[in-house]
C-alpha cells in the first residue's frame, strides 16, 4: 500500500484503492455479510453477487470502462487474480512503461466506476459507460457563426473531464494552426480550464499542469487568439460530436457541411447568439 501513498494521487482515490485492496468497500455482498442487509446482487448488471472484485473488475459496466484505457484489459487477463493482487500489479507490471500516467488513469477509473455504482444504487441512475468515458468534439465556425468544419477525437484514457477539456483546447489550437487561422476565439464549457489558461496554470490539477503550460505558451505566440467560457447549453453541437465519438470509438472530420446529428443543436446555438468562430 505504501506505493499508492507515495504515488501521491488525490486522497479519495487512494483511500478507495486501499479499501478495494482490503476488500472493505460497502459492496452489497459485504453489507449482507456484515450488516445482515438483504439482497446482494449487483445493481449495475443484476447478473452476479456484488463483491468488490465484481464491481471493479467483473461487472460488464466496469469492463466497458476499462476498454477506454490503453492495455487495461490486458492487465486483467488472469481471471483468478484477486482485486488486491491486481491493484498491486499496477505498480510493477510492464504497462507503466507504455504510459507514464497509467496508474493515475487506472485509479481514476476505479473511483469513477464506484461513483457510478453509487449513483445507480442511491439515485436510481441507469449505468452509462458511454457518458463515463471522455472524448473531444471540436467545431470551427466563421465570424458569422456558420459551421465551417467539425471533428471529433476519440483517444483512450483521459485522466478525467478536466484533462479531456484541456487536451481538447490544445487540439483545437493545433487544428487552427494547421488551417492558418490567425484570429480565433476558443470557446469552452469548462470554467476551470479557461481560468487555468488565462490566469494561473496552478488552477489545474497537478497532473494537467504541464499541458496547461504548453497551452499558455501557444497563446503567448498568437496575440489574436483568445479563450472564453460559454455555458454548456450553447456548446451542445460540440458536446454531441464528442458523444458520437465515444459511442463509435472513432476519429472523424467534416468539412463545409455538419453531420445530421448536430444540425438541430447548431440551429439552437445560432439562435442564442453564439457567434464566435470556434469552441
Ligand atoms: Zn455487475
Amino acid at each position: 500500500m505504501e506505493t499508492i501513498v507515495e504515488f501521491g494521487h488525490s486522497a479519495k482515490n487512494k483511500t478507495f484503492l486501499w479499501k478495494c485492496m482490503n476488500d472493505i468497500i460497502p459492496s452489497s455482498e459485504r453489507m449482507r455479510r456484515v450488516m445482515q442487509y438483504s439482497g446482494d446482487m449487483c445493481s449495475m448488471c443484476n447478473q452476479a453477487v456484488e463483491t468488490t472484485k465484481h464491481i471493479i473488475w467483473e461487472c460488464p459496466f466496469a469492463r466497458a470502462i476499462w476498454t477506454s484505457i490503453l492495455v487495461a484489459r490486458r492487465s486483467m487477463d488472469d481471471a483468478g487474480t484477486t482485486g488486491h493482487d491486481w491493484i498491486n500489479s499496477w505498480f510493477t507490471n510492464e504497462f507503466i512503461k507504455l504510459d507514464a500516467d497509467w496508474i493515475i488513469k487506472m485509479a481514476n477509473a476505479c473511483w469513477k466506476i464506484w461513483k457510478e455504482r453509487c449513483r445507480c444504487v442511491f439515485d436510481g441512475k441507469k449505468p452509462n459507460p458511454v457518458e463515463t468515458i471522455w472524448s473531444i468534439g471540436l467545431i470551427l465556425r466563421n465570424a458569422a457563426g456558420e459551421f465551417e468544419q467539425g471533428r471529433f477525437i476519440y483517444e483512450r484514457g483521459y485522466l478525467d473531464a478536466e484533462h479531456a477539456k484541456i487536451e481538447g483546447l490544445r487540439q483545437a489550437m493545433l487544428w487552427t494552426e494547421e488551417l492558418n487561422i490567425y484570429q480565433v476565439c476558443f470557446e469552452l464549457d469548462a470554467q476551470t480550464v479557461v481560468a487555468t489558461v488565462k490566469e494561473d496554470y496552478q488552477k489545474a490539477r497537478w497532473e494537467t499542469q504541464k499541458l496547461a503550460l504548453d497551452i499558455i505558451s501557444l497563446f503567448s505566440k498568437c496575440s489574436l487568439w483568445t479563450c472564453k467560457f460559454i455555458n454548456r447549453k450553447n456548446n451542445k453541437p460540440a458536446d454531441k460530436l464528442a458523444r458520437h465519438s465515444r459511442l463509435f470509438q472513432i476519429n472523424r472530420s467534416w468539412i463545409q457541411y455538419p453531420p445530421n446529428f448536430i444540425v438541430e443543436a447548431l440551429i439552437y446555438a445560432d439562435a442564442n447568439g453564439v457567434l464566435n468562430p470556434i469552441i
